[in-house]
């Protein structure tokens, strides 16, 4: 979070910026106080509808973008997106951490600023609390860059020692991890899929996490959370071990997010380990 308040540090005072209508509930909150007390007018769009996200762009100052998101696995059209931004003299910003720089490379395609909760994939081990913020290597970019130095100096979002060290170990191997993480979530969403307690599975094939909106409705889907024993029910994501959330626990959470969906965090455990314990929690969905 400190990482996306420098990327935000970036919207002049009283600024536009243009968000996705649901996205990380972190992100969500960040701009709703930034409206709440004047210092910046929120255009919220469908991240999925180019052509609205484009449209929203005129007179705006930044752009915040998350793909896929978190937790409705909604994937934006990022080449379009951030020339278009560029076209508008607007600053664009992309949340990378569900993909990783492994599967997406978003200043490849033309985005300013990148940002990663290192706490997930890059780390990789749920052991420690990290951001990043990246820019490109162009003269904008560092100009941008010393804009956000500076701010991480002056408000003190240094990361200590201990978490620089993890966070460097767990990176050697997250080329595995993810390997092993994505297969197991492409597995997992194709048997999800004709599972008859399974409403909806969402998964872009983008990473490793899939959500899925379970039948009983937030009940349901809290039943089928209790019930896994290999899978924890718990916040954050990206680690070795599997997890899932029904996120609409979470008080502040967009209502755009259904109560019915479970996101599960694809570990790097043995996929039929994973698929027995979570099979077995599903069908008990409507008990
Ligand atoms: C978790 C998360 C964050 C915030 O990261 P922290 O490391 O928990 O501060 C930001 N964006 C996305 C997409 C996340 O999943």
């Amino acid at each position: 979070m400190a990482a996306v308040s420098a990327a935000f540090s970036l919207l002049p005072h009283g600024g536009t910026v243009v968000v996705p209508d649901a996205a990380y509930n972190g992100v969500m909150a960040t701009v709703a106080d930034l409206e709440a007390a004047g210092a910046a007018t929120v255009r919220r769009v469908d991240l999925t509808d180019t052509a609205a996200v484009v449209a929203a762009l005129p007179g705006a100052d930044l752009l915040w973008l998350e793909s896929p998101t978190n937790p409705l696995l909604e994937v934006a059209d990022l080449p379009t997106l951030t020339a278009a931004a560029r076209e508008h003299g607007v600053l664009s910003v992309v949340d990378n951490t569900f993909a990783t720089p492994l599967l997406q490379r978003p200043l490849a395609d033309g985005a300013d600023v990148v940002v990663h909760s290192v706490t997930k994939y890059l780390a990789g081990h749920s052991d420690v609390l990290l951001g990043a913020v990246v820019t490109g290597r162009t003269d904008a970019g560092r100009a941008l860059h010393a804009r956000l130095y500076r701010h991480r100096q002056l408000q003190g979002g240094i990361p200590g020692p201990m978490e620089a060290w993890l966070a460097l170990r767990g990176m050697r191997t997250l080329h595995l991890r993810l390997e092993r993480a994505c297969a197991n979530a492409a597995e997992l969403a194709a048997r999800l899929e004709s599972h008859p307690a399974v409403q909806r599975v969402r998964y872009p094939d983008l990473g490793a996490i899939v959500s899925i909106e379970v039948a009983g409705g937030r009940e349901g889907a809290e039943r089928v959370a209790a019930a896994t024993r290999l899978w924890v029910h718990a916040t954050s994501l990206g680690g070795v071990e599997s997890l899932l959330e029904r996120r609409r626990r979470q008080p502040n959470e967009p209502a755009k997010v259904p109560e019915e969906l479970l996101r599960l965090s694809v570990g790097v455990e043995d996929v039929e380990d994973l698929w027995r314990d979570l099979s077995s929690a599903l069908d008990h969905a409507a008990d």
